[in-house]
């Protein structure tokens, strides 16, 4: 009988199945930097190893040790985001699993206990259940802000032991917009590190390290995606502050597969003229919301009566794809329910910032407490890059199934 591992010796063979196509190979220059999955990352000598160690790096650009702390393919995603986000100011970049990741690492990395939190009523939800759970269990204390407030009025609420400001501009389901300069440039005096989700402008519209903020936040699984098929959370931030989140970053062992950075690489090719349809298909939209009847407001800063129009034109450089609208006090739930369900071109899901339109009643009676919400029904839009004529047909039978007489 012929032995199964000829022709050499069976330890012959299984070297070959260890070793084979994996040295000598040449790189393939193909437009696309490569997917790399790696755990183990070689070294050529002992020396080498032990000058690097496996994850006691200060976190220098492009050093590779352990999968962990990167490959070719996520250094192409880091340095992307300091390029487009980072616009010229000199920043790091750290990539984690999810955009709400983004905000936790950061948050994390600066406070300790005993230390308290300036953060906005308008916060996406989730960031705001980890300061007042998380956070707080681990003695760190939030107030929280309205979103127009001034620096004057920060001042009234900082403390000697605040350490962080947290913003969101526009504000999440409601679209306030912060002075983020002025509260920027407050913050600064004061030695607090501001940190900014800047996931609906995305670097397209806005430039955050212009206006000052020392971290910008933002969920790439969203626009910067813009497929709707894959989550990662960025975290941009001036360089003096990075061996502080790199820290942390090792210490908390977070970090990202190269098949998810490449499909994040992959979005950004295409985010400047997506994000431009995303803006003008969603103002044709809003536009016409404003005419019917059956809405009160529609939260929308690129509009010229957004109560913050003029702030929204001095610092952003477009709208994104995603606002709000408020059904007039007295529209029932089920009345809510018939404009959302049943939509031809609108899916219901949560998340946003795909290619794909998606609507969604917001629930915000719990998520504020400086700045309740005081109008009428709200549905979120995700405006995506089907006809606008389309998806303004879709809502209108939708106000027709729920008004009808
Ligand atoms: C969706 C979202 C996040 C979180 O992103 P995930 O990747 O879904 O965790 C953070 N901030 C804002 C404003 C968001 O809308």
């Amino acid at each position: 009988m012929t032995d199964p591992q000829t022709p050499a010796s069976p330890e012959r063979l299984r070297d070959s199945l260890v070793h084979t196509g994996r040295h000598g190979v040449p790189h393939t220059p193909t437009a696309n930097p490569p997917v790399y999955r790696a755990s183990t990352i070689l070294f050529e000598s002992l020396a080498q190893a032990q000058r690097t160690g496996p994850l006691t790096t200060t976190g220098e650009r492009h050093a590779t040790t352990y999968g962990t702390a990167g490959t070719t393919t996520t250094f192409a995603l880091m340095d992307a985001l300091c390029e487009v986000e980072g616009r010229g100011h000199a920043t790091r970049a750290a990539l984690v699993p999810s955009g709400l990741a983004a905000i936790t690492t950061a948050l994390l990395a600066f406070v300790k206990p005993g230390d308290h939190l300036l953060m906005s009523d308008s916060v996406y939800g989730p960031a705001r259940t980890f300061a007042s759970g998380m956070l707080a269990r681990l003695g760190v204390n939030t107030t929280f802000f309205a979103p127009q407030a001034s620096a004057a009025e920060l001042q009234a609420l900082v403390r000697d032991n605040t350490r962080v400001l947290f913003l969101e501009s526009p504000g999440s389901y409601t679209f306030e917009l912060h002075d983020t300069p002025a509260l920027c440039a407050w913050a600064r005096e004061r030695g607090l590190v501001s940190m900014i989700d800047n996931t609906w402008a995305t670097p397209v519209f806005a430039r955050p390290f212009d206006w000052g903020v020392d971290v910008s936040l933002m969920a790439l699984t969203k626009y910067w995606s813009g497929h709707s098929d894959v989550l990662m959370g960025g975290i941009v931030i001036r360089e003096a502050l990075w061996p502080t989140l790199w820290t942390a970053m090792r210490q908390l062992g977070l970090c990202v597969g190269g098949d998810d950075a490449w499909l994040i690489l992959r979005g950004l090719r295409t985010a400047d003229v997506r994000m431009r349809q995303h803006e003008r298909s969603a103002l044709q939209v809003a536009q016409w919301l404003q005419t019917r009847p059956e809405v009160a407001s529609v939260l929308y800063p690129a509009l010229p009566d957004h109560p913050q129009h003029a702030l929204w034109k001095r610092d952003f450089l477009g709208a994104s794809g995603l606002f709000s609208f408020e059904l007039k006090a007295g529209t029932t739930p089920a009345q809510v329910a018939r404009i959302v369900d049943g939509r031809r071109h609108f899916g219901i899901g949560y998340s946003w910032g795909g290619y794909e339109s998606l609507i969604m009643a917001a629930q915000i009676g719990s998520l504020r407490t400086v700045s309740p919400w005081q109008g009428g029904p709200l549905v979120r839009l995700n405006i995506g890059l089907e006809d606008p004529v389309s998806l303004i047909e879709d809502l209108e039978q939708g106000f027709a199934a729920a008004f009808a007489a």
